[in-house]
């Protein structure tokens, strides 16, 4: 036998046990953004590296050791896998002149690909769903967007599983008066500082606020508050977005340490966390990035958008019990004796054009193995066709998971036999 050839480190298959799982909060998510009137957009998974780097910014995680970048081998051009998906977003809205004398709000979800510790909660390959507004100055829409999340648990059932917190960035003048008090104060405890620390201290100094090194707390919970520098206009805009939010009846708490990895952020910013997954407690982040869509090359235009895990969102789902068991078909078609894998055939036909979904024994099979799988694949009932019912042009009704004796048939009549079990 040849080796087998496994998956790479960190990146999952969706077995078919877990498909409907997906497919089900995958569901909720696209009616949920339909009724706040989001469409949908899909970009590719490879962009050109600047894209990234021009748009998360050089001094962060994700740009500094979590990309997959790559030459590619035509051209020579430098590609990167996509990390997160607002740069592509706003790529193709720029691309495409989706703003000329136009709102938009986009959903968008996939694949994305960082270079991390592969753990509970953390892969290489994952999966977003993601939204962008562009277009609202806010600060009605970064209400309505975390109402429209705050609707996202309630439906899913997990209200009682995370929390929001929220924090303001300001505008970029009021962070580079900010930024040169928190230098000075880093500088003043350069000492304890991690490596992370050192190296972000000039660069990007806000970001030393956001470690999780525990040694690193009590220094960054006494550290200037980018919220002392703030100016009218962002404390109005900060202000409005509480009011509205805090009248709305959802809960929240205020972290002036929330700064967000992505260098993309001002005013408002946000984060849904759940203490149920570990040190991967955060499901959904996002802001808002005023200055990005113009730094891409676009018309300026204000934006906000989220990302949400959705890994994060299916093991806390799963930690809750709160997944739906996986569907069984209507039918499953036990057959026996000459030509009855095609009687069988026309009758699954029939059904199918009912609307009901049909699974057919196929190939050999004593009839009681066949009624094992039958059990076993969680249709509703068993539909038996030997050679009587071939004969009479009929077919027994057996149901499988209601107490009721079965019943022969005519095939007109097997439809609706089949349709009242389901009701
Ligand atoms: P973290 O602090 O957990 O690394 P992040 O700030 O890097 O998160 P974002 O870039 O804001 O994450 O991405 C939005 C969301 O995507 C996160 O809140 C999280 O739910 C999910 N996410 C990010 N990285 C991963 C990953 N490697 N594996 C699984 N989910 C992830
Ligand atoms: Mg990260």
């Amino acid at each position: 036998m040849s080796q087998k050839i496994q998956a790479i480190r960190g990146m999952n298959d969706v077995l078919p046990q877990a498909s409907h799982q997906w497919a089900y909060f995958e569901g909720v998510m696209q009616r949920l953004l339909a009724d706040y009137g989001y469409r949908n957009i899909r970009t590719p998974i490879v962009e050109p590296t600047p894209l990234f780097v021009r748009s998360i910014g050089e001094v962060t995680d994700i740009v500094e050791k979590e990309m997959y970048t790559f030459t590619d081998s035509l051209n020579g051009d430098s590609l990167t896998l996509r990390p997160e998906g607002t740069a592509g977003t706003l790529r193709a809205v720029v691309e495409h002149n989706l703003l000329y004398n136009a709102t938009q709000k986009l959903w968008y979800q996939g694949a994305m690909f960082r270079h991390e510790r592969p753990q509970k909660g953390r892969y290489r390959q994952f999966h977003q769903i993601g939204i962008e507004a562009l277009g609202f100055a806010g600060p009605d829409i970064d209400a309505e967007i975390i109402v429209m999340t705050a609707d996202l648990w309630r439906r899913l059932g997990l209200s009682d599983s995370v929390k929001l917190e929220i924090n303001t960035l300001g505008n970029p003048a009021e962070r580079a008066a900010h930024r040169e008090a928190l230098i000075a104060y880093l500088e003043q405890h350069v000492d304890i500082l991690d490596e992370d620390g050192r190296r972000r201290l000039y660069s990007n100094p806000l970001r030393v606020l956001d470690t999780k090194n525990p040694a690193l707390q009590e220094m960054a919970n006494q550290a200037p508050r980018l919220i002392d520098y703030l100016g009218d206009e962002s404390r109005a805009h900060y202000e409005g977005w509480k009011a509205m939010i805090a009248a709305l009846g959802v809960e929240f708490v205020e972290n002036p340490r929330l700064v967000r990895g992505l260098d993309y952020y001002n005013h408002s910013v946000f984060e849904w966390v759940t203490t149920e997954l570990g040190a991967q407690g955060t499901v959904c982040a996002g802001g808002r990035y005023d200055g990005l869509i113009e730094q891409l090359g676009g018309k300026s235009a204000p934006g906000i958008g989220f990302g949400m895990g959705m890994e994060r969102v299916l093991l806390l789902l799963e930690a809750k019990n709160l997944l739906p068991a996986a569907p069984g078909c209507d039918v499953y078609i036990v057959q026996q004796g000459e030509g009855a894998s095609l009687y069988a055939m026309r009758l699954a036909s029939r059904l199918r054009e009912a609307g009901l979904s049909v699974t057919q024994h196929l190939g050999e099979g004593s009839f009681k193995s066949q009624m094992k799988k039958a059990d076993a694949s969680g249709a509703l009932c068993a539909l038996i066709v030997g050679e009587n019912e071939m004969q009479a042009g009929a077919v027994v009704v057996k149901p499988l998971r209601a107490d009721e004796a079965q019943a022969t048939v005519t095939l007109d009549e097997a439809p609706a036999a089949v349709q009242r079990l389901k009701n």
